[in-house]
């Protein structure tokens, strides 16, 4: 199928683009890397009047250190950030998740503020930076703002993103060296959308368990902590495997599963402590090493 007609605007300046999103709202979508929104026009999913083209606008794909945090441009292509020496120095989580992103051409075109501001509850860019506590970098033509992470993810497709606004960056705190963070999914084919993963973080002393963050993806509408599992293993010792019994157990009454499509809810959660368990025993050894 064809896309609806549709007017096309490549600004070069950001405050030409935002004019545009000022002007045509709702009516407008902005093309970044293509990979969902073509897809979905040529679906007739999407119908904008307006696509706004940001790939000519300078400086909106940079990645850079700032201090102690990691700043990285929202049209960065999938692929610039799974190859970035800082990114995998400063938030190794991303370069593990990337590897799990579509295939190489679409990592090749897709982007990470494109990922964030389509919001699929299966896709992994969201979850890691809830897990992180990222800050997602919003411009209207009235002004900016940022929004943590952890509010930016409403539900299915849905974010905090207003009609009139872009997303330019986004900020990532860098964590001290006591952390360890691993990342795993459950895909039917590399590449594909997951059926469940989990972005998963632990801060050490030694073998006691200081902090701990955890963030499904593909199992509920939407990327959050969850605090109970968190709380489970904080101040626990690595060597006492009971605790990830009681995790997992936890889990059953954590959850709010995804219902509906394909798998029940009942295989979502065997999915989830699976992951639970192999991001537990890999987190385990990395502190081991
Ligand atoms: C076959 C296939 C497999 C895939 N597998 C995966 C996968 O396993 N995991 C995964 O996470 N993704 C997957 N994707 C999606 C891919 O990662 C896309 O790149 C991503 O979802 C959207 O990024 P994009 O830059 O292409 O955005 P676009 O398609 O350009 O835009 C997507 C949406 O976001 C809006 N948007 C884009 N940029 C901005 C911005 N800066 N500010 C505000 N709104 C913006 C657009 O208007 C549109 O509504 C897959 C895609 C395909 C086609």
């Amino acid at each position: 199928m064809k896309p609806a007609r549709f007017e096309y605007a490549r600004p070069t300046n950001l405050v030409d683009a935002l004019i545009l999103l000022r002007d045509h709202r709702d009516d407008a979508a902005i093309l970044s890397g293509g990979q969902s929104l073509v897809p979905m026009m040529n679906l007739r999913v999407a119908s904008p009047q307006i696509v706004i083209d940001i790939n000519s606008i300078p400086d909106m794909d940079e990645i850079a250190i700032d201090g102690s945090t990691l700043q990285i441009g929202a049209r960065s292509r999938h692929n610039d950030v799974l190859r970035s020496k800082l990114v995998q120095q400063h938030a190794p989580l991303l370069s593990m998740a990337l590897q799990n992103v579509a295939h190489e051409a679409i990592r090749n075109r897709g982007t990470l503020g494109g990922s964030l501001a389509l919001a699929d509850p299966a896709a992994e860019m969201p979850a890691c930076m809830v897990c992180l506590g990222a800050e997602i970098v919003l411009r209207s033509a009235d002004g900016s703002r940022s929004v943590a992470a952890a509010d930016f993810f409403r539900g299915i497709y849905d974010t905090a993103l207003e009609p009139d606004e872009l997303i330019t960056s986004i900020r990532i705190p860098v964590f001290s060296a006591d952390w360890r963070f691993v990342f795993h999914e459950i895909a039917r084919r590399h590449g594909d959308f997951a059926l469940a993963g989990l972005a998963f973080g632990r801060q050490y002393n030694g073998e006691i368990v200081q902090d701990c963050r955890a963030v499904f993806l593909g199992v509920e509408a939407f990327p959050r902590r969850l605090i109970e599992i968190e709380q489970a293993f904080i101040g626990t010792n690595l060597n006492d495997r009971g605790t990830i019994e009681k995790a997992d157990q936890l889990l059953a009454s954590s959850l709010d599963c995804l219902e509906g499509g394909e798998y029940p809810t009942e295989y979502r959660l065997h999915l989830a402590q699976q992951l639970l368990v192999r991001c537990d025993s890999e987190a385990f050894d990395e502190n081991r090493r």
